[in-house]
């Protein structure tokens, strides 16, 4: 597909380090770029050029964006990347350029599901503080708090990080998608008796919560972060590139 989108010298920025992102960078022509915040694998597959970490905040967006001639934003992080959002928000109004946005829509619950909110981490060991055996697929922050865990408790986090963890805590260092089978073994093996999660949305990560739903587990759910607007915003990944790729015909129509 790739090689069907012509090249332009408005180049578009990609906000990424999710699944949806890869999707949209494996559509884009080199001259673009894909901006990854250093957690996520690097890809060295892509036409497009990839750079990795921060841009030093707000100004150092805008600084990046007139910079580099960029004449559209797209941010497709993570629901829980509020930060970054935010700076891709203010830092597009101040320099006037576009920004579109992919905003997964959160899961629902379903018949059968027992999920309880949690605003926080304190407000997630509030809701967990009755159970043994917790699953932690937050993400790394549940590494910061092995030093607290409760005698009564064992912890199973899953997380992007190596980590040898500790006597009261296993880290499963593992990247989705997750399958429904590997998720029930999961449970099983590690005698899981509630699930903690964030709301991330798509299909990835999901089978989680239905292997729960059929243990009848519940799942401490951490609340969504609210998002800024955008110009354009898209379910999914393939809504977004499709319109991504019209765009860029549209500007090489327009400079040729
Ligand atoms: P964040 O808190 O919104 O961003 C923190 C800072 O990281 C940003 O201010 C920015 O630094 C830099 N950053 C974030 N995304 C970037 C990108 N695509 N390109 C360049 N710099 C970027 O987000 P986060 O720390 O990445 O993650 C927050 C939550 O999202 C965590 O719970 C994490 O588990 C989840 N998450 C993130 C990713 C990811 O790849 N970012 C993937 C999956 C899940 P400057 O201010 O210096 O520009």
């Amino acid at each position: 597909m790739r090689n069907e989108v012509p090249e332009t010298s408005k180049r578009v920025l990609l906000l990424g380090g999710t699944g949806d992102a890869l999707a949209i960078a494996r559509a884009l022509p080199a001259a673009h770029v894909y901006s990854l915040a250093g957690l996520a694998r690097v890809p060295g597959d892509l036409a497009c050029a990839v750079r990795v970490g921060g841009f030093g905040g707000i100004d150092g967006l805008v600084r990046y964006l007139r910079a580099e001639n960029i004449a559209l934003v797209v941010d497709a992080t993570h629901p829980y990347a509020a930060q970054m959002s935010r700076h891709a928000h203010d830092a597009c109004a101040l320099a006037d350029v576009p920004l579109w946005a992919v905003r997964r829509p959160a899961w629902q619950p379903q018949p059968g599901d027992d999920w309880r909110d949690a605003s926080d981490w304190r407000e997630i060991v509030e809701r967990i503080a009755s159970f043994h055996r917790p699953l932690f697929t937050l993400g790394r922050e549940a590494l910061v708090h092995l030093h607290e865990i409760p005698a009564s408790q064992r912890w199973t986090i899953r997380c992007l990080e190596a980590h040898p963890g500790n006597e009261r805590a296993k880290i499963i260092d593992a990247r989705g998608p997750f399958d429904l089978e590997g998720e029930r073994a999961l449970l099983n093996a590690a005698n899981i008796d509630v699930v903690v999660s964030k709301n991330s949305g798509g299909r990835a990560t999901e089978p989680k919560l239905v292997a729960a739903r059929e243990r009848g587990l519940p799942v401490v759910m951490l609340t969504r972060p609210s998002l800024p607007d955008a110009d354009r915003t898209f379910d999914d990944a393939a809504s977004a590139r499709d319109a991504l790729l019209r765009w860029l015909d549209r500007i090489h129509t327009s400079e040729t």
